[in-house]
């Protein structure tokens, strides 16, 4: 592509779609895909090139590629919002800067912010129909790029797929926002700093799996990372990253290079400031959290992503010991930010920072 000149998609649309699923109760997460996926290449010679959307189809590429044997892999997560026929996407900027650090870190070839936007937006146009419309629900959009040169020597790969696929999602609280219980891991670490653990890349999924296994076996639904130095302080959950109401302030750990700079993250904190909180970016450790808890200071826990927007913790358990939080239920911040925040994506409230973007 060359410098300054927008990217040109090519659309060659299905003269076959598919019927869209009929019951937006049914949809679950992640089984269901769109008619279209958008695609471009990647070569040394002539950078990225070829955008098209076309029909959803499996892809060729070669036993030796790259992404199977060192896993250059980079992806991102977000959704499309439906509100009274117009659809909007949630600070997209946002997932196209992370793409480029991640891809960055992962000696991979950037996207223009602008084309990484351009290609979320028209893919999800094309695909407005796909876009469920009950409360809750959401087009969840996949963007991700693999590195595809059949190559075994160990260096940055030479040619790549950018891609996107899409999938219609049910609402993540289909039967109601309720506390969930998580299991703060101190044996297996995600991420050291360093690392990648700051890159949305499959790798660090890979090195959560057994982790989550594990929370699961103690009845619990998600694992709390420590981190991987010291296994002493609050890193984040599998696909959240966690904050605390302590004592009256709202505490989350910083970024510290092995955390997941989430978008929802970042907004959740702003708009905590907007409502007058003071919002402490530190290291927590476990001991602080559970001193906070015995002393009754710990108010509140929650997770924050794309998927569950705001997540409230009920329960944190390392080993025999257990933390009860609020009573096992959920919190008046945690229920209002998760108001305010859905609120603002479906176009239902001011959005006075300027974060909803309309597709159509
Ligand atoms: C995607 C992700 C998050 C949440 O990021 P959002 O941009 O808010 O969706 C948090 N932690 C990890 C490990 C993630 O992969």
């Amino acid at each position: 592509m060359l410098m300054g000149v927008s990217m040109n998609i090519d659309l060659k649309l299905t003269e076959n779609p598919k019927s869209k699923p009929g019951d937006d109760s049914k949809l679950g997460f992640g089984s269901i895909f769109t008619d279209h996926m958008f695609m471009m290449e990647y070569d040394d010679d002539i950078g990225w090139h070829n955008a098209r959307i076309e029909e959803l189809h499996d892809i060729q590429i070669s036993p030796a590629a790259n992404i199977f044997h060192y896993g250059q892999e980079v992806f991102e997560g977000m959704k499309a919002y439906k509100s009274n026929g117009e659809v909007f996407l949630f600070r997209p900027d946002m997932n196209a800067k992370r793409a480029n650090n991640s891809l960055e870190r992962l000696c991979m070839p950037k996207i223009k912010e602008e084309d990484f936007v351009k290609a979320v937006k028209k893919f999800v146009e094309v695909e407005k129909d796909w876009v469920p419309k009950s409360k809750g629900t959401t087009l969840y959009i996949r963007p991700f790029v693999i590195g595809i040169d059949a190559q075994l020597g160990v260096h940055p790969s030479a040619k790549y797929y950018f891609i996107i696929i899409a999938s219609p999602s049910g609402a993540y609280y289909a039967n109601g926002m309720s506390p969930v219980s998580i299991w703060v891991e101190d044996e297996y670490v995600r991420a050291i700093r360093g690392g990648v653990g700051f890159t949305k890349t499959g790798g660090n999924y890979a090195a959560s799996l057994l982790g989550q296994e594990k929370a699961e076996e103690h009845g619990c639904e998600q694992t709390l990372w420590l981190d991987g130095v010291e296994r002493k302080y609050i890193e984040e959950v599998g696909s959240m990253n966690i904050f605390f109401k302590i004592d009256g302030n709202v505490v989350t750990p910083m970024l510290n290079g092995s955390i997941l700079p989430g978008v929802t993250r970042d907004s959740i904190i702003k708009l905590c400031k907007d409502f007058g909180y003071e919002v402490e970016e530190r290291k927590i450790s476990l001991d602080e959290l559970m001193q906070a808890a015995e002393s009754g200071k710990l108010e509140e826990c929650f997770g924050t992503g794309t998927a569950c927007v705001v997540s409230p913790v009920g329960k944190l358990v390392n080993n025999d010991k257990a933390i009860t939080i609020n009573d096992c239920k959920i919190g008046q911040l945690s229920q209002k930010l998760y108001d305010t925040l859905t609120g603002i994506q479906y176009n239902m409230l001011e959005d006075k920072f300027g974060w909803r973007v309309k597709v159509c």
